[in-house]
């Protein structure tokens, strides 16, 4: 056991997906309170420059890379530093770095499906997860809470949004939201970079275009979404798992200065609101610290400089992915999966500019329309629909950017 200053234990992280945007965030947070925190396992896809900076900096236990040849060349670039970190490629060593016994936290920060085994392996190894990944909620919900709560893992949300009303609910919410009074959760957006912009105009986005965020630095994927307001759509579905709540239990508000991250309306008329600027480090801090509050390198909110907050509802006629992400959650079942598997693909279409921005929404909707065989009792029967999705998607790609 390590002892800081503090003669109390560090706390061992691992970070999935270290040398993506909340990777890097993550990083520069636990830099900051070096008697806390040691790092155990920092993994990337093909980023292997950007790992290999990590992990001179972080001196990790393990570094975990996707194929074998850029693990043999960051083994490689380490030795010759005169670093003693292990190397790994591949799904199964993600799951084995998230699963370690000497590890006491999980950052789930892989984008996308990819991120669901390793996460889910932190889960069923009883670790605090701090939940970034949020399409692993989406596609195994039930898998994915039921695993926590067998195991006992503390599962604490990353995604600004629900970290905001984690802070405003009771300790116990699991048990029933209205057992605490809660009438509603109220998701705040920030309506996206195309918010007011005539269908004409949206019909002709870029990538760039999609991917300048106005408030918040993230990864492409996400970006893309939170133009598309599927981002929102998927973070509906997400709070319905993490807080037992039913979509219509969950009113998006669109607030364009994204200062009001969420809040909770309660049954006697109180709305409970976390405020702050909008810095992913803040609810990582609040994920690592729990129940503790540290220093997270964030500037204090300036009310002055704030000095007005807007609140109006979603477009949903310009924006559909949210209706449509609503929609499945409601049919649940394979539907949030097929959801889900659909805009990936249709998002990694538009970012290579073989479909138009507004045909995200439209091929998830199609996908959605085709009738979908299989169940979500198992991951591996998950994994099954995401695969189905993907190639009906992968074949309308294909036929409408022909
Ligand atoms: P990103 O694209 O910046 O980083 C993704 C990370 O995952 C990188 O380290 C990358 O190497 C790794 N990765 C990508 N594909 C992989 C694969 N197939 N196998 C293994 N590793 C892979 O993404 P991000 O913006 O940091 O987002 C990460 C997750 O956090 C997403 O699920 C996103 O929805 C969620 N999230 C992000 C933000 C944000 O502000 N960026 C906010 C809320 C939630
Ligand atoms: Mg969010």
């Amino acid at each position: 056991m390590i002892l800081g200053p503090k003669q109390q234990p560090r706390q061992r992280v691992t970070v999935l997906g270290s040398t993506g945007s909340i990777g890097t965030n993550t990083l520069d947070v636990i830099a900051r309170h070096p008697d806390r925190y040691s790092v155990h396992a920092l993994t990337a896809h093909t980023s292997k420059e950007a790992l290999l900076e990590q992990c001179l900096l972080h001196r990790p236990a393990v570094a975990v890379l996707d194929t074998e040849s850029d693990a043999a060349w960051l083994r490689q670039a380490l030795k010759r530093a005169g670093h003693t970190t292990e190397v790994n490629a591949g799904s199964e060593a993600l799951c084995e770095v998230a699963r370690d016994a000497s590890v006491d936290c999980v950052m789930a920060a892989i984008v996308g499906a990819a991120g669901l085994l390793p996460a889910l392996a932190a889960a069923k190894a009883g670790k605090r997860v701090l939940l970034a990944n949020k399409e692993a909620l989406v596609m195994s919900g039930a898998l994915f809470m039921d695993a926590a709560s067998r195991s006992g893992a503390t599962l604490l949300p990353i995604d600004s949004e629900h970290n905001a009303i984690y802070q405003c609910l009771p300790s116990d919410h699991r048990d029933g939201l209205a057992k605490h009074g809660v009438r509603q959760l109220l998701l705040t957006a920030s309506g996206g970079p195309f918010r007011g912009w005539s269908e004409e105009d949206i019909a002709k986005v870029t990538p760039e275009q999609a991917c300048a965020h106005p408030n918040w630095s993230m990864g492409r994927k996400i970006s893309v979404d939170s133009a598309t307001l599927m981002n929102k759509g998927l973070e509906l579905i997400e709070a319905c798992w993490l807080f037992n709540a039913t979509p219509e239990q969950i009113q998006v508000v669109v607030h364009p200065q994204s200062v009001i991250h969420s809040m909770v309306a309660y049954h006697d008329g109180s709305v409970i609101a976390q405020l702050g600027n909008p810095d992913m480090r803040t609810p990582i801090a609040y994920g690592l610290a729990w129940p503790e509050r540290i220093d997270a390198g964030v500037e204090t909110l300036d009310l002055f400089q704030v000095a007005r907050l807007d609140f109006e509802a979603p477009d949903e006629v310009r924006f559909p992915c949210l209706g449509l992400a609503r929609e499945a959650m409601q049919q649940g079942g394979v539907a949030p999966v097929v959801l889900n598997a659909a805009n990936e693909i249709a998002v990694d279409a538009f970012l290579q500019r073989r479909l138009s921005f507004t045909a995200i929404g439209q091929l998830v909707a199609e996908v959605l329309s085709r009738p979908a065989n299989g169940d979500i009792g198992s991951v591996e029967s998950v994994l099954a629909v995401d695969q189905w999705a993907r190639h009906q998607a992968a074949g309308l790609v294909t036929r409408w950017s022909a």
